[in-house]
C-alpha cells in the first residue's frame, strides 16, 4: 500500500428519508479542521435515491466536494449496498480519512466497510487530532507525522485511549453525536459534485425491506435542548421528578437523567445523558442528585454552565460545575423553580 496515493478528508453523510442527520454536519466541521491541518479538502459522500437536493447544505457546511451515488437500490439503509457502495468509493478515491457518526446506521456501516477495504477503524471517538504517532519517541518506533491521532474513552471510562493507524489507509473513525461542532452555514458556499456509480448487483446478501415501522416516541430529544434538568438515583424515585419537571417548565428547560435513574426504571433510555446515553451540549445543565460519575460526565461536561444540587460536599459533580448548592434537592429546587419563575414572568 502506498500511503502517499492516499489524500482528502472524507465524510460519510447520514441521511435518513432524505433528512441529513445532525451528526453528518458536526464531522463536516470537524473535517474543516483536520482537513487545514493537513493541507488538503473535504469531501462529503451522499448515498441515497434522488437525494440530489441535499448537496446544497453540505456545501453550507464545509464540504468542498460531493461524492454522490443516487440509486433506487440505496432508498433504505440496507448493509450490503451501502457498505459496497463506501468500499467502492474509498478504493476508486482513496480517501486518507474517512469519517462516520456513531449512529446505529454508522455502527453497522463502518466497521464493515473498514473490514472491506482493509484498514483500521476506531470506534466512538470523542477527540480527533492530527498530530506525531507514537506521540512520544518510542525505542524500536519510527515516529511518524501527520497521522490522525483518535481518541475514545476505554476500558469502561476508566482511562482515555488515543489510537492511531500509522500503516494502513484510510484512517478511519466513528465519532458520537454531539461531540463535535458544526460550522457557522455559509448561505452562498458552492461544492463540487462527482457523481459515482459503482455497480450494483444484487446478490443473497441483499436484504429486501418488507416494511419499514417507526417509533413513536413522546419523549423530546434531549440533544436539541438549550437547558436540561437533570436527575440522579438521589431524586429517590420516578414520582418525585415531578420536583424536577415542575423547574424545566419554570425556565424552558427539558429533563433527561443518568444512567442510575434508567436502570431502575425511572425515565426511558432516551432521556440517558452519559457515555453509554446521548451527549449534551446545553447552555445550562442541572445535576440534581448525581453523583458525577466519569461516564456520567463525559456525556455533560461541554455544558456551557454546570449547577449542581447534592446533599455530599464532596460528591465529584462540583469538581465540573461551574456553580454548586450542598442540600437537599427537595427543598432548594422548588424554591429555585418558584424565584425563577418569578424572575421569568
Ligand atoms: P449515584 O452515584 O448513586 O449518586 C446519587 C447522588 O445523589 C449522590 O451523590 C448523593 O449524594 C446524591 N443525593 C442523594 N439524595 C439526595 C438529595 N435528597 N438531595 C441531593 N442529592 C442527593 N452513568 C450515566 O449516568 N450515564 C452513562 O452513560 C453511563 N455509562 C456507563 C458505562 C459504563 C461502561 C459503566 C461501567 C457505567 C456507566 N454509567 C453511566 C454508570 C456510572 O458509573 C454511575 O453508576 C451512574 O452515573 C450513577 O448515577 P447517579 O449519579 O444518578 O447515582
Amino acid at each position: 500500500m502506498n500511503l502517499n496515493e492516499y489524500k482528502g478528508v472524507y465524510v460519510y453523510v447520514q441521511q435518513v428519508d432524505n433528512k441529513i442527520d445532525g451528526v453528518a454536519l458536526e464531522l463536516l466541521g470537524k473535517a474543516r479542521d483536520l482537513a487545514k491541518d493537513l493541507d488538503t479538502d473535504v469531501t462529503a459522500v451522499l448515498l441515497g435515491s434522488d437525494v440530489k437536493g441535499l448537496v446544497k447544505k453540505l456545501a453550507q457546511y464545509g464540504a468542498d466536494k460531493v461524492i454522490l451515488v443516487d440509486d433506487p437500490a440505496l432508498k433504505d439503509y440496507r448493509t450490503e449496498p451501502y457498505t459496497h457502495a463506501l468500499a467502492s468509493i474509498i478504493n476508486e478515491f482513496k480517501p486518507e480519512i474517512v469519517l462516520v457518526g456513531a449512529t446505529a446506521i454508522g455502527r453497522d456501516l463502518g466497521p464493515l466497510v473498514s473490514a472491506r477495504v482493509q484498514t483500521g477503524l476506531t470506534a466512538d471517538c470523542t477527540q480527533l487530532d492530527i498530530g506525531d504517532f507514537p506521540i512520544k519517541p518510542m525505542m524500536g518506533k519510527e515516529q511518524q507525522h501527520n497521522q490522525l491521532l483518535m481518541t475514545r474513552p476505554a476500558f469502561g471510562g476508566n482511562t482515555i485511549a488515543t489510537i492511531a493507524c500509522p500503516d494502513n489507509r484510510p484512517q478511519m473513525a466513528t465519532v458520537r453525536p454531539g461531540v463535535m461542532q458544526k460550522i457557522e452555514k455559509i448561505a452562498d458556499a458552492e461544492a463540487e459534485v462527482i457523481a459515482y456509480n459503482p455497480g450494483f448487483e444484487e446478490n443473497n446478501k441483499y436484504v429486501e425491506i418488507v416494511d419499514v415501522v417507526k417509533s413513536l416516541s413522546n419523549t423530546v430529544d434531549i440533544m436539541d435542548a438549550n437547558i436540561l434538568v437533570s436527575g440522579g438515583r438521589g431524586v429517590g424515585g420516578p414520582e418525585n421528578f415531578y420536583i424536577l419537571e415542575e423547574l424545566a417548565k419554570a425556565i424552558g428547560g427539558e429533563v433527561s437523567c443518568s444512567r442510575a435513574v434508567v436502570d431502575a426504571g425511572w425515565k426511558p433510555k432516551d432521556l440517558q445523558v452519559g457515555q453509554t446515553g446521548k451527549t449534551v451540549r446545553p447552555n445550562v445543565y442541572f445535576a440534581i442528585g448525581i453523583s458525577g460519575a466519569i461516564q456520567h460526565v463525559a456525556g455533560m461536561e461541554e455544558a456551557d454552565i454546570i449547577i449542581a444540587i447534592n446533599k455530599d460536599e464532596t460528591a465529584p459533580i462540583f469538581d465540573v460545575a461551574d456553580y454548586g448548592i450542598v442540600g437537599d434537592y427537595k427543598q432548594i429546587v422548588p424554591t429555585l423553580a418558584k424565584s425563577l419563575e418569578s424572575i421569568a414572568a
